[in-house]
């Protein structure tokens, strides 16, 4: 096998630029190919050209690791400026602090507990016969009991996945911390910032190199890699397949763009978790970026909705039927040569940026080892199941 290989990849987001890079800095021939008419996949920004707002095209983006890896290689491509995700939530006509901390215990339920006492609160109103929660609900009702769950949670997550948190699994809840003091700083990981021009300049950046080429508006059909090509693939897992044993199952987002002049909600985040509130979350995309001035302002109303064929998929949902699905998907992929799964869609799972990177570095990492070990490549790198 000639140690200079050659590689097509298919999406021009994270996964696939890193692995992009890498590989071309290893000396090899790489072509990126995306169905869209741009890179950087959901991660997208664009500066707005009315407004002058950059704006988070498929919704708000907060880069947040506790990798040193992965936010010491970003800074080769940008400079990340402080920002700092700090969410409110809309609940019955009231505005609380995100996540759950002792201000949202405390304006909830009227009181002035101390971390201690607000523990102790909790404590006596989680359901304690719940010891493995299983589900999105019993994870609540064990570490926020039934009320503060019914305020922040059944809503917005009813609305944000279509079914009930009953049947979605613990993990999705396990996203968010409960805090018993003031700290309402949304991610608890070591490093958190926004990428002074947006996304879409990192992505470019990291393209830009001279073993690579870009081919946008071009979909890379599974059969289409040339002989002797290697394929990544950061499409949906299930499309490589044409969909053999059904799709699975995605939520999609709609955005229903407004706002003038000023500061509409003070905020870059808001969410509004009553489930007859039709929509989950309004952004305002210029709070993104604190060290601009802007008098114009761009503001997103979020809908979540089932993904058709068309939509662009955006969260797995990961429902038992979906879970039955995606093994007998990786018991075809694992079988595969020719092709390696990487990313949110490839491997069906719902990643941040940050654990797309790492796991875009690590891919790469085995592939150029793989190469100089002269040993096949692998379609997994990552097992998703
Ligand atoms: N969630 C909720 N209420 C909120 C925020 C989040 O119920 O106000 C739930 C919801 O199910 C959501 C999950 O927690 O899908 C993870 O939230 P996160 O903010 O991480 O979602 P993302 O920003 O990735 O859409």
């Amino acid at each position: 096998m000639p140690t200079n290989r050659t590689f097509a990849i298919a999406g021009a987001g994270f996964s696939g630029a890193v692995i992009a890079r890498e590989l071309a800095e290893a000396g090899h021939r790489v072509t990126v190919y995306d169905r869209r008419d741009h890179i950087a996949g959901n991660c997208y920004t664009q500066r707005d050209p009315e407004t002058g707002v950059m704006v988070h095209v498929y919704g708000p983006h907060i880069f947040h690791t506790d990798h040193e890896r992965v936010w010491t290689y970003l800074h080769r491509f940008t400079r990340m400026m402080p920002y700092v995700n700090r969410v409110k939530a809309v609940v019955g006509g009231a505005v609380y602090s995100l996540p759950v901390n002792l201000h949202t215990i405390n304006q909830f339920f009227g009181r002035t507990f101390s971390p201690r006492e607000a523990e102790a609160f909790l404590r006596e109103k989680a359901d304690l016969s719940i010891v493995e929660p299983q589900s999105f609900e019993e994870q609540a009702l064990r570490f926020v009991g039934p009320e503060l769950y019914r305020a922040f949670f059944y809503g917005y997550t009813r609305k944000q996945w279509g079914v009930a948190p009953t049947e979605l699994p613990a993990s999705i809840l396990k996203r968010l911390p409960v805090r018993f003091n003031y700290d309402d700083n949304y991610f608890s990981h070591r490093f958190q910032g926004m990428p002074e021009n947006g996304y879409t300049d990192i992505v470019a950046r990291i393209l830009e190199h001279p073993g690579i080429s870009v081919q946008l508006s071009t979909e890379l059909a599974p059969r289409d890699a040339a002989s002797g090509e290697h394929v990544i693939w950061s499409g949906p897992l299930d499309d490589w397949f044409g969909q053999a044993h059904g799709a699975l199952g995605y939520r999609t987002l709609d955005f229903e763009r407004f706002g003038d002049q000023g500061d509409f909600q003070g905020n870059a985040v808001i969410n509004y978790c009553d489930v007859d509130v039709p929509y989950t979350r309004i952004t305002e995309h210029k709070h993104f970026s604190p060290w601009e001035r802007h008098e114009k302002t761009v503001l997103y109303r979020e809908f979540s909705r089932e993904c058709t064929p068309g939509d662009v998929p955006y969260y797995p949902i990961r429902l038992v039927r979906d879970r039955g699905r995606l093994a007998r998907y990786l018991d075809m992929a694992r079988a595969e040569t020719g092709v390696t799964f990487v990313g949110r869609l490839g491997t069906y799972r719902y990643l941040d940026m940050d654990v797309t990177i790492k796991e875009a570095l690590e891919t790469a990492d085995q592939i150029k080892l793989a190469i100089s070990e002269r040993r096949a490549l692998l379609p997994l790198y990552v097992d998703p199941d």
